[in-house]
C-alpha cells in the first residue's frame, strides 16, 4: 500500500482557548494511560494490531474517558511499539516494556477534521473542540501546498504538547505521478551509478574515465589575480572600473567552465544509461581540499548545482555520499585497502598506489570507483531494506562492477 502514495508531514500549532486546553490535557493523559493498558496486558506475547485490538479494546473502554476510535489507535499505538521493541530484541539490542510518557496523542480522519477554512475538530474525553490552524501568514509556508491542493489527501497526524503549546503533525498523502513510479521502478529494478570526483588539477573525473582538466579555471584564476594586482597599484578610478570589468570577463569564463564540466558529467551518464550521479558531500570540501580556492569550492557547487537541476528530466538522480577515505582507499575489488600513503607525495598528486596489493592507478579515478561503489552500496541497502534487493552497478571505463547480495562487489 505504501508503494502507492508520496507522502509529506506538515507541522503547525493549534489556538487553543483555556478550556479546550484543558480539554486536550485530559484526553492525552487518557489516551497515554489506554496505550501503557494495552502494552501492560500482552507484553511481549503479541505485537500485531489485529491481535491486540480485540484484546485490549474492552479494557481501555472501561477504563478509561477515551473515545472508541481513540481507544483503536492506542490499541494500534500499542502494537507499534511493543513490535519496534521485538525488532531490536531481535537484533541483540537492548529493549524493555515500551513506558509512554511524551503528550503525544494520534488523530486519524475519524477523530479529526481538516475543514476549508483551515480550522480542525478533534475529538476530546467529552465533546469535539475546533481550533484555527496557526499557519503562516505568507504563501510561502510549505504547509499551504499540501492544504490547497486537492491532490494532498489527509491521513494521520500526531498532536503534541510542548509547554502548553499545541503541534499538529499532519500527515498527507498523494498518488505518485507515472514519472514518479517509472523512475523508481528504473532504480528498483537495477540501478547504474556514474561516479564523479571533483577537484583542483582536475575538475572533473568520472567513473568511465572521463577527465575535465582544472587547468583553464587555474589559469583564469590565476590572470585575474595578476592583473587586479597591477591594476589595484595603479589606484585610479579607471583602474577600478578596469578591475570590474576584469571580473566579469573572468564571472563569465567560469560560468562558463562550470556548465561545460557539468554537461560532459550529464553526457557521460546519459551515454551510460545511468539512473544515479554520486558526488561527494561537499560539507567539508575546505578541510578536505586545501588546495582549492574559493573559485574552485564556487564552481563545485554549482557544478552539483547544476547537474542536479538537469538531470531530472532524465529522470537521473543525484546522490552525495559521505567522503571519508574516498580517496585514501584502494578501489580494486579484492583489496579496499585504506591508508593515506596509499598516495605518495612524492611521486605527485596524480599518483594512487596501494601499499597492500600494489594496485596502480590515478588517484583522481580511484576517488571517483570509490565514490560510485559507496553510492551502489547505499542504493542496494535501500533496495535490500525495502525488500527489493536488486544489485546495483557501477559503470566504469572498462565494464561494470555490480554491488550485490550483502553489499559484496563483482566486476562484470
Ligand atoms: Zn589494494
Amino acid at each position: 500500500m505504501d508503494d502507492e502514495y508520496v507522502r509529506r508531514t506538515a507541522i503547525t500549532r493549534l489556538v487553543v482557548s483555556d478550556e479546550q486546553q484543558s480539554l486536550l490535557e485530559a484526553t492525552i493523559s487518557e489516551y497515554l494511560t489506554g496505550t501503557q493498558l494495552a502494552t501492560d496486558m500482552v507484553w511481549p506475547n503479541v505485537s500485531t494490531k489485529d491481535k491486540l485490538q480485540p484484546l485490549a479494546y474492552d479494557p481501555i473502554r472501561e477504563q478509561t474517558d477515551l473515545s472508541s476510535q481513540h481507544a483503536i489507535l492506542a490499541t494500534h499505538q500499542a502494537a507499534e511499539a511493543i513490535s519496534g521493541c521485538l525488532e531490536r530484541k531481535n537484533k541483540g539490542l537492548k529493549a524493555s516494556k515500551p513506558t509512554y510518557t511524551s503528550p503525544t496523542i494520534t488523530y486519524d480522519t475519524r477523530t479529526m477534521t481538516l475543514f476549508d477554512d483551515h480550522t480542525v475538530s478533534l475529538t476530546t474525553v467529552e465533546s469535539r473542540i475546533r481550533c484555527p490552524l496557526a499557519l503562516p501568514q505568507d504563501e510561502d509556508g510549505y504547509q499551504w501546498q499540501f492544504l490547497n491542493d486537492a491532490q494532498w489527501e489527509l491521513t494521520e497526524s500526531t498532536l503534541t504538547a510542548r509547554d502548553g503549546t499545541y503541534f499538529l503533525h499532519m500527515g498527507f498523502r498523494r498518488h505518485k505521478t507515472d514519472a514518479e513510479r517509472t523512475a523508481e521502478q528504473r532504480t528498483a529494478e537495477n540501478g547504474t551509478v556514474l561516479g564523479v570526483d571533483l577537484g583542483v588539477e582536475n575538475i572533473a573525473v568520472t567513473s568511465t574515465g572521463t577527465f575535465v582538466s582544472g587547468g583553464e579555471l587555474t589559469h583564469w584564476q590565476n590572470e585575474y589575480e595578476q592583473r587586479r594586482a597591477s591594476l589595484q597599484q595603479c589606484g585610479t578610478r579607471w583602474a577600478h572600473e578596469n578591475m570590474q570589468s576584469v571580473g566579469r570577463k573572468e564571472d563569465g569564463r567560469f560560468t562558463i567552465l562550470v556548465h561545460e564540466t557539468a554537461n560532459t558529467i550529464l553526457a557521460e551518464a546519459r551515454e551510460n544509461d545511468c539512473t544515479h550521479i554520486a558526488f561527494e558531500d561537499l560539507t567539508d570540501i575546505r578541510e578536505r581540499l586545501p588546495d582549492a580556492t574559493w573559485q574552485h569550492r564556487w564552481a563545485f557547487r554549482k557544478i552539483v548545482e547544476i547537474v542536479t537541476y538537469k538531470a531530472k528530466s532524465d529522470g537521473i538522480r543525484v546522490e552525495q555520499v559521505n567522503p571519508r577515505h574516498t580517496s585514501q582507499q584502494c578501489s580494486h575489488t579484492d583489496c579496499g585497502f585504506t591508508h593515506e600513503d596509499n598516495r605518495p607525495t612524492t611521486n605527485g598528486q596524480d599518483e594512487f598506489r596501494c601499499l597492500k596489493c600494489g594496485y596502480e592507478i590515478h588517484a583522481d579515478y580511484n576517488a571517483a570507483k570509490n565514490i560510485a561503489v559507496k553510492c551502489a552500496k547505499n542504493l542496494h541497502r535501500l533496495h535490500t531494506s525495502s525488500g527489493g534487493g536488486a544489485p546495483v552497478d557501477v559503470r566504469l571505463n572498462s565494464g561494470l562492477l555490480t554491488v550485490e547480495s550483502r553489499g559484496t562487489v563483482v566486476p562484470r
